[in-house]
């Protein structure tokens, strides 16, 4: 076990994994990727917000604004050390990764990008990086361009992303670590190519910054996105990080209040930095929630985190690659590194839809998802299949819920296994 890391205290700050499922057996949590559960850290400082200083932010000068204000203030400058990203200056909030990125298409690329330009991306990513990407080229007649992956592992193919750079990108944008395979990427290198061509860097860390150590300054990138739900914080509320000479130089895309300097009936200034990018009452909750899960996160220690999950992931895979007709997507047990997979893993049962697998491990108390994880050209167009079934760690699992997996996948080759 990881030192000074004790699992067992830390699933009691999260009352869901003391639960049953209807049939009576214990919560086996599993899909993290997903979204992740909350400790009462979380809970509580939601409800004291609501109980205590609940008031509309940046208006009032009485006692609860003001407090409402510091502490939603105050949870971008937590958001802001944890990924080494300046000041709350250039941290927005906005919903969501999906709407961080939307937020990039439609300002930052909007304004910037024209006929024939290109935005690269990669053939591992999300739909939340690949649709803004193709919308906006529709809209602006642009072009865009997938960089490759290398089999067996599925990692990015260097050599193909310089030679699509090669092209003359305006936007590289790519993901952090991937939702499906698990694998982390070079984001730092991948950045420093991408400059060298001349172009802006956007990194999808939805399943970076929940799980690893993740440094704006080291990285580079010009934007970074992330949600909340995924590390420890509520729903609705996630992050676009942004280098503040570009976010200077963007036009907000939605306007209202809040987001201005001053307004006269015939024109309008701009709200400083990161305001004129948030018109109207924000998540007022979910920022303030968000901020009690970097501490807690804080607490506990990011490189902590991540020790236990590669440990976690290595113990799972370690079992599930000697299961006869258990196919696994991504890298192999022997080449996983601290640098090079996350705490997910993708696989199928041959002869078995991955929706029966999870319907009979859902049977057991085990919560894996299944399907095309909204990266359908990844999993239908490079890996081949329909879906995939994914199992996804973090700080509370165990190598008991690892068990519990394995074991749900000796009841579905009795249950249904054909051939
Ligand atoms: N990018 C990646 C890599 C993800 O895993 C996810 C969610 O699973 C997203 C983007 C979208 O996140 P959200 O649904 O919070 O916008």
């Amino acid at each position: 076990m990881e030192q000074g890391f004790d699992v067992e205290e830390i699933r009691r700050d999260f009352p869901i994994l003391q639960t049953k499922t209807r049939n009576g057996k214990p919560l086996v949590y599993l899909d993290s990727a997903a979204t992740s559960q909350k400790p009462v850290q979380v809970i509580g400082k939601i409800e004291e917000y609501y109980r205590n200083y609940n008031a509309n932010i940046h208006r009032g000068l009485y006692e609860i604004s003001v407090r409402s204000t510091d502490e939603y203030t105050g949870s971008k400058e937590k958001v802001a050390r944890l990924i080494n990203g300046g000041s709350y200056r250039n941290i927005i909030y906005c919903r969501n990764t999906t709407e961080a990125i939307n937020l990039v298409a439609l300002s930052w690329a909007d304004q910037n990008i024209s006929q024939d330009d290109i935005v690269l991306t990669t053939q591992m990513e999300h739909h939340s990086n690949i649709v803004p990407w193709q919308m906006l080229a529709k809209k602006k007649k642009a072009r865009v361009e997938y960089a490759g992956l290398s089999k067996p592992n599925l990692s990015i193919d260097m050599e193909d992303y310089k030679e699509k750079l090669e092209h003359g990108p305006k936007l590289v944008a790519f993901s952090h670590v991937s939702n499906v395979l698990g694998t982390i990427n070079d984001a730092k290198e991948m950045a420093r190519l991408a400059h060298k061509h001349g172009a802006v860097v956007l990194v999808d860390g939805a399943q970076a910054v929940p799980h690893m150590k993740v440094d704006m300054k080291d990285i580079g990138a010009d934007f970074y996105a992330f949600s909340s739900h995924k590390m420890l914080g509520p729903a609705g509320i996630g992050v676009l990080y942004g280098k503040e000479p570009l976010l200077e130089g963007t036009d907000p895309v939605i306007g209202g209040g809040d987001m201005i300097r001053s307004v006269r009936f015939d024109s309008c200034t701009w709200n400083e930095l990161p305001w004129k990018f948030e018109a109207g009452t924000p998540n007022i909750e979910g920022g303030i929630g968000l901020g009690a899960a970097v501490d807690y996160i804080e607490k506990v220690g990011i490189e902590r985190i991540r020790r236990h999950e590669i440990a976690m992931t290595k113990y799972a895979l370690s079992g599930f690659e000697e299961m006869e007709g258990v196919e696994i997507y991504g890298e192999r047990l022997e080449k996983v590194n601290e640098s090079n997979k996350a705490g997910v893993i993708s696989f199928n049962i041959k002869g078995v839809h991955p929706h029966d697998v999870a319907s009979i491990f859902d049977s057991e108390g085990v919560a894996i998802r299944a399907g095309h994880h909204c990266a359908m050209p990844l999993v239908t167009q490079v890996i081949g299949e329909p879906a995939v079934a994914r199992m996804s760690f973090y700080l509370y699992n165990t190598e008991s819920d690892v068990d519990k997996a394995a074991e749900a996948v000796a009841k579905v080759k009795r249950m249904l296994k054909r051939g």
